[in-house]
């Protein structure tokens, strides 16, 4: 039985034991492309987040590809380009049930005014990384890597923890909106930043935010006061970015650590300039685009700079993932770059050892069994401190949204022995329903992004596309359930490609074949990449993992 959505009543949250579709994989996607929707920031638009991130290119297509899943046979492959669905062709039961290719423009046209043209004629749409491939699992899918990062910080500069340090962000979006949930885990005192009070109530709303400060003034005593106790919390603050980041600094207040997760990707239909109202960036959305992206990077210069200043007088700031440099680079910041990006900064270590951010959703719709998984994951890996103490804090803070969801930070090998042992559950009828499995896209072999995931690699190799290329063909070849080549789109067109991908732990011993390929396969290639950039943790993990890396003389 699908369950009430209180945030979006037309979008129930999918579950129970009944199937629509011919066989628990597809009745599996399908629930996933509800789910999406379901935690999305504007399902009515089919928008999931990150501004322009959508689950299918429109209404009708969202109905081809609900009657294409709820029909085929375990033999089909359904073909998606851009999120309209283009055919429904006979492949074989071990084959993928969904090939999905999104937003890839050829090179030399991969900018954001063609894409937008190419938007407004219908004949693409950008699928963000897990939106378009049905994967998003609300704020969660970025908690634990923000929660993460706040940690390396609180060891490399603060002794271990982040009580009695001031935290300033903006953004409090689909994966923004993580980042309040994220700071409090750390211990931190948390101010978000957020133009649309409508997102500030909502992340209230689903537990994610504690307070919403009436004024800056307000919001900067009460992080003052829980600074002096020592207190975690977090507070929102309606307000626009590039006018209270600059006044902060001008008051002389240091935050102890600056970021930003405005949509500052997208100069037309995410990042809001200052000076304008919401309604106002909306009619010009229409148009005025030029007027807009002219408006907004002069914002964000004003931002960065204000990022800049903290900088120079000792904040620890870091770019979390939006182009915000890029965007003030190009409108006239050259020293943006000061500004590290977090996954050079802090996660690159993990990443060196295809250890990333592994999700898995229970289709039944039940809590339960998330509880049970947890269960196992402690058992499997009791000696795995970021493990252990993540369930430990993930259970006690972070609410659910849509279907039930864990992220863990899992390598090579542990993914699958996890999803394995899942599967088990559910052929034992220990769980109340499947299981998908399925990640980031942002992970170790899965995307070439130069301004995020790939900056600075060791070999120079930033802006090969082939990684996630070789990644999606693998995974075709190695039994996944849903394999999806995007692009970026809108202010990301041009910037990045990656791979993502789907498995469904149905309790068959044809799904426990295919997580052993697909899951195996994806990390040991994500090992592959980086032990070819010369990373030492990749070698060492080829060497200590025997992972089937061809090492030239
Ligand atoms: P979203 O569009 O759902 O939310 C963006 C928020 O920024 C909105 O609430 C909007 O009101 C607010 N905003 C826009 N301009 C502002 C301004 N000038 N001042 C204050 N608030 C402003 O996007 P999202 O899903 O939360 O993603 C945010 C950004 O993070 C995107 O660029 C996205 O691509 C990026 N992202 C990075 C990672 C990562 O790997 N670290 C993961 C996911 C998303």
């Amino acid at each position: 039985m699908p369950k009430a959505n209180p945030r979006h009543p037309k979008f129930p949250i999918p579950g129970g034991p009944e199937l629509r579709a011919k066989g628990w994989r597809q009745e599996a996607l399908l629930r996933l492309l509800e789910n999406v929707l379901s935690v999305g920031e504007d399902p009515d638009n089919l928008i999931v987040y990150a501004a322009l991130g959508k689950a299918a290119r429109s209404w009708a297509a969202h109905k081809g590809i609900v009657k294409a899943l709820t029909e085929m046979e375990e033999d089909q492959t359904l073909l998606i380009q851009s999120g309209k669905p283009i055919g429904l062709v006979k492949t074989h039961a071990k084959a993928p049930l969904v090939i999905m290719a999104n937003c890839n423009i050829v090179g030399q046209w991969a900018e954001a005014e063609v894409f937008y043209e190419l938007q407004r004629k219908g004949l693409i749409c950008w699928g963000g990384l897990t939106a378009g491939a049905w994967q998003y699992i609300g704020s969660q899918g970025v908690i634990q890597g923000t929660y993460e990062i706040f940690m390396r910080i609180a060891e490399r500069r603060f002794g271990g923890d982040l009580a009695g340090r001031f935290v300033l962000t903006a953004g409090l979006g689909g994966m923004g909106g993580a980042q309040p949930l994220a700071g409090r885990m750390a211990g931190a005192a948390i101010l978000c930043v957020d133009i649309d009070p409508e997102r500030a109530r909502k992340r209230q709303q689903i537990g994610y935010l504690q307070e919403i400060a009436p004024d800056l003034d307000t919001a900067l005593e009460m992080i003052d006061a829980a600074v002096k106790d020592r207190r975690a919390l977090s507070v929102g603050l309606v307000g626009n970015a590039a006018e209270v980041y600059p006044e902060i600094a001008r008051r002389g207040i240091v935050p102890d650590i600056v970021t930003d997760q405005t949509s500052a990707h997208d100069l037309v239909y995410g990042y809001v300039p200052k000076g304008m109202s919401l309604d106002q960036v909306r009619e010009l959305r229409d148009d005025g685009q030029g007027q807009l992206m002219a408006a907004s990077r002069a914002s964000i210069v004003e931002h960065v700079t204000a990022m800049l200043d903290f900088q120079k007088r000792g904040s620890e700031v870091f770019d979390n993932g939006n182009l915000i440099r890029t965007q003030a680079k190009e409108g006239g910041v050259s020293n943006a770059f000061d500004i590290p990006i977090f996954t050079e900064a802090y996660l690159r270590p993990l990443f060196a050892r295809a250890i990333g951010p592994f999700r898995w959703m229970a289709l039944s719709g039940e809590e339960s069994d998330i509880a049970r998984i947890d269960d196992l994951l402690l058992e499997l890996f009791p000696d795995n401190k970021i493990i252990t103490n993540w369930i430990r804090l993930a259970r006690e803070h972070v609410p659910f949204e849509g279907l039930p969801a864990r992220i863990a930070w899992l390598g090579h090998g542990e993914r699958t022995m996890l999803a394995r042992r899942v599967n088990a559950l559910v052929a034992g009828g220990e769980l109340k329903g499947p299981v998908a499995f399925s990640r980031d896209h942002l992970d170790a072999g899965a995307m070439a992004h130069p301004n995020i995931m790939t900056e600075r690699m060791k070999d120079g190799s930033d802006a090969i596309a082939d990684w996630p290329l070789i990644d999606a063909m693998m995974l075709c070849s190695s039994m996944a359930d849903l394999v999806v080549v995007h692009s970026g789109g809108g202010g990301y067109a041009g910037y990045m490609t990656s791979c993502g991908v789907t498995v469904i732990a149905d309790g068959t011993d044809a799904a426990d074949e295919r997580l052993d390929h697909a899951l195996t396969n994806d990390t040991a290639l994500g090992v592959m990449r980086y032990a070819d950039a010369g990373y030492e943790e990749a070698l060492d993990e080829v060497t200590k993992k025997d992972v089937p890396y061809i090492r030239l003389d």
